[in-house]
């Protein structure tokens, strides 16, 4: 089949691909052990909590109202202006329902927006996205119209003690050249559990304000909602910011909805490609999310049902990361937010891809480094160092997930 460019960059097995059908494999392999995806964990209070919201919503028609009708292409007003209101009352944020939109999945939105702050100009030059601090989220990398959309800066690592590391901005090598249309950066970040400090965030902002172009930080994982986030770190958001959010990780990956909280003309321009690329965005995630607002819900089931939860099941793994792996074989990122840990095997022998292919023989689902370098070179051997899993599944089954990538990784070091 001849396909287009378009589609021959859009049907290409893509790092994300390749994962999606590995999650895919797993989920059909009996007893296989999943720490490999992003999906987040089913918490026993949210699942009782979305099962008597829905319930509640049926009896008084609101989930009705949702499931048969189109919203406009910004997305559901009663969710617009609900959580505007809530923005200015919690973080003093002056912003109100035109300073955001829907969309499905905040996955669309970075699609959206990559494209339209990057990608061909019109006068022929190509501007490229900038991820300031790489490790970044693998889902971004496929995500651009035109080749080489991306480009990304190596960070400063810091040794810290217990066998743990932090990633910093190295602001002496970022370069926001003339070439930059927008800068990105995820706040927990995915795969690191990293949470850029408040004073990097104020400088990426200033930079970005400096040579004119918006700042996009990647909430998915952040304040106030869901709320993963085990570090002090200040929420951030001015007119030349592009806040993304999510309800998945709040534990509704199925509704597909993001949100953009940014400039009116930004919001206006998201509003028209929905109407283009979906008509509008799909009402039963934010009929959900008003719902939860309206009861005054949302923010303390993120602070005392969600937060709590990833931070036990946080310290947990790396008390039994450390039970099967010293510090001289594998470092461990700083937990700071998200639902990942990021391990560094600095001296092992293999790549973690072959790691990875080795520990898929035996059940076990993790993610090679490599694929969240977009915009990198190669051939940096750290990229190949490190590997991503995530605390989701029952501790047990981590434990046994965590067993095996030890023996693996001796297996390796006494083959070398
Ligand atoms: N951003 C980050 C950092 C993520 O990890 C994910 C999903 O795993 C997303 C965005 C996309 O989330 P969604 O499209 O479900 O809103």
């Amino acid at each position: 089949m001849a396909f287009s460019l378009f589609g021959t960059k859009f049907t290409r097995h893509s790092g994300i691909a390749q994962l999606m059908d590995d999650m895919n494999d797993g989920l059909r392999t009996p007893g296989a052990i999943m720490l490999g995806g992003g999906n987040p964990a089913a918490i026993p209070a949210m699942e009782t909590y979305f099962h008597d919201l829905c319930r509640s919503m049926l009896d008084e028609g609101t989930l009705g109202e949702a499931l048969c009708n189109y919203d406009g292409p910004q997305g559901k007003n009663v969710l617009l202006t609900a959580l505007a209101a809530l923005l200015r009352q919690e973080l003093g944020w002056a912003v109100s329902e035109k300073n955001i939109a829907l969309a499905n999945g905040s996955q669309s939105a970075f699609f959206y927006l990559f494209n339209l702050f990057a990608g061909r100009a019109q006068d022929g030059s190509l501007k490229k996205v900038l991820f300031p601090l790489a490790p970044e989220y693998l889902g971004y990398a496929d995500a651009g119209l035109e080749e080489d959309m991306f480009v990304s800066t190596k960070p400063n690592i810091a040794r810290l003690p217990d066998g743990q590391f932090k990633y910093h901005v190295d602001f002496e090598h970022l370069q926001v050249g003339e070439d930059i249309g927008l800068i990105c950066v995820s706040r927990p970040t995915n795969p690191t559990g990293n949470v850029i400090t408040d004073q990097e965030l104020l400088r990426l902002d200033e930079l970005a304000r400096q040579h004119n172009i918006p700042l996009l930080i990647d909430n998915a994982y952040g304040l106030p909602f869901p709320g993963i986030i085990f570090s002090e770190a200040t929420p951030l958001w001015n007119s030349n910011i592009i806040l993304c959010m999510s309800l998945s990780k709040l534990g509704l990956p199925g509704v597909r909805c993001g949100i953009v909280i940014a400039d009116e003309e930004v919001i206006s321009a998201i509003s028209n490609m929905n109407g283009i690329i979906s008509l509008a965005p799909g009402g039963l995630g934010p009929a959900l999310a008003a719902a939860m607002i309206r009861r005054g819900d949302l923010m303390s089931l993120a602070t005392d049902v969600i937060r709590p939860f990833y931070q036990r099941r946080v310290t947990q793994t790396i008390a039994t990361l450390r039970r099967y792996l010293p510090p001289e074989r594998c470092l461990i990122h700083k937990p700071e937010g998200a639902i990942f840990l990021w391990l560094w095997f600095q001296n092992l022998p293999i790549t973690t891809e072959m790691l990875y292919q080795r520990l898929k023989m035996r059940g076990v689902l993790m993610v090679p480094g490599h694929y969240f370098f977009p915009g990198l070179e190669p051939d940096w051997p750290h990229a190949h160092q490190c590997m991503r899993m995530n605390y989701v599944p029952e501790a047990d089954k981590i434990e046994r997930g965590i067993a095996i990538l030890a023996e693996e990784v001796e297996r390796a070091h006494r083959e070398a």
